[in-house]
């Protein structure tokens, strides 16, 4: 029977042994899940939480593994109060003062459930001084707490971090089985999957939402589009271009915060004032999270569609990824060669990780656009 950790793709391993120990009732209260960008370690993290929080318990029908209750959906939709997401804040990682807040914050009780969940993406951006803020707290959590910490690799994170915590190890899921799963589960083409998986940085889950929304679709589109008319386009029509990039990645922002408002104000009379404050300042932290996440986007396809020009200048056509659009790519591979494309797909990782979360996104793609014009075409572009 489906349970919360069906939704673990890729990860059988992973999947049995979480799930043997929430039926065998030897959960751990810190946990660090350990692998590379794409294999689907957050949405194990919520699957945990599901087990660990649904009130149906371990003595459930199920062994407690629901999946389908109102807290289940609630942390499935990523909108439970007790199930906290943390992501860095700084640009170089961690602020202590992050920490400090998330260790101040464990102390609370929960809002609707019996117990917390806390999970803190990319310890491996942990710093020695937010470290040792946070290592008691880790090591003794209060007892109705539970804290899954996300790395890419075991030997990335802080001795003093892993020693402290159940490390669950993540494999590489290779692009051709995540497309094949992808496919299982939303009934796309593998072409289709395969552009997906590549418009989320290789996420799996994340690629199964874009797949169902006509938004999504639709914003890829924008950014492959915008990319292709850079070999003609002047400095005005970059301007609008990125104008035009930024007003689509932020629209369903604006859905995002019109739902978390109204969510507060149906409870505002339920909750303390001081309770209120956290919430706004989480949905603050998510839009912001959520805006970031956008940018990103923004540039995976944008790199997506630069492999596929340099494939094409590189003789190597069969490993175009963006199939719908490639007689645009081929027209950009005639104007450049694979030197200039490898030049400008390493400048787009750059800026892409220099986005930091205080960056202004008309700013950051509007530099990009300039930048990839530049290096792919400079100045033997046409006018
Ligand atoms: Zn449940």
């Amino acid at each position: 029977m489906a349970d919360a950790f069906e939704n673990i793709f890729g990860q059988p391993r992973v999947r049995d042994f979480l799930r043997a120990s929430v039926r065998g009732g030897h959960v751990s209260q810190a946990y660090l899940f350990c692998g590379p960008a794409g294999s689907n370690k957050t949405a194990a993290a919520y699957a945990l939480a599901q087990a660990y929080l649904c009130p149906k318990g371990a003595k459930g029908p199920r062994g407690g593994l629901c999946g389908a209750c109102d807290a289940c959906s609630r942390i499935a939709r990523r909108k439970h109060p007790d199930v906290r997401y943390y992501a860095p804040e700084g640009a170089g990682g961690y602020l202590v003062e992050q920490i400090r807040e998330i260790v101040s914050d464990v102390s609370y009780a929960p809002i609707q459930a019996k117990s917390k969940v806390y999970i803190l993406d990319r310890v491996d951006m942990l710093g020695t001084a937010a470290a040792n803020a946070f290592l008691k707290t880790l090591e003794e959590p209060p007892a109705n707490v539970m804290i899954v910490l996300l790395g890419r690799t075991r030997e990335s994170v802080l001795p003093t971090i892993v020693s402290r915590c159940q490390v669950v190890p993540f494999r590489h899921i290779p692009a051709t089985e995540a497309a094949g799963i992808i496919r299982q589960n939303t009934g796309a083409s593998i072409e289709t999957a395969r552009i997906a998986i590549e418009a989320c940085s290789g996420s799996i889950t994340r690629a199964c939402e874009f797949l169902k929304s006509n938004d999504s679709l639709a914003f890829r589109r924008g950014v492959v589009d915008a990319m292709s008319r850079l070999a003609t386009a002047d400095d005005w029509d970059i301007i609008e271009l990125a104008a035009g990039l930024v007003r689509a990645a932020k629209a369903p922002l604006d859905d995002v915060r019109a739902a978390l408002e109204a969510e507060l104000s149906e409870n505002a009379d339920f909750l303390a004032k001081s309770v209120i404050r956290q919430i706004e300042a989480r949905n603050k932290r998510q839009i912001t999270a959520k805006t970031s996440q956008a940018l990103h986007q923004v540039f995976s396809i944008a790199s997506s569609w630069l492999r596929d020009v340099m494939a094409t200048c590189a003789g190597t056509p069969e490993f175009i990824v963006n199939v719908d659009v490639k007689a645009q790519i081929e027209m950009a591979a005639a104007r450049t060669d694979e030197a200039r494309a490898a030049a400008a797909l390493a400048a787009l990782r750059e800026s892409d990780e220099a986005i930091s979360y205080n960056v202004s996104p008309e700013t950051c793609i509007d530099a990009m656009l300039f930048e990839v014009r530049e290096v792919l075409y400079g100045s033997s572009r046409a006018h």
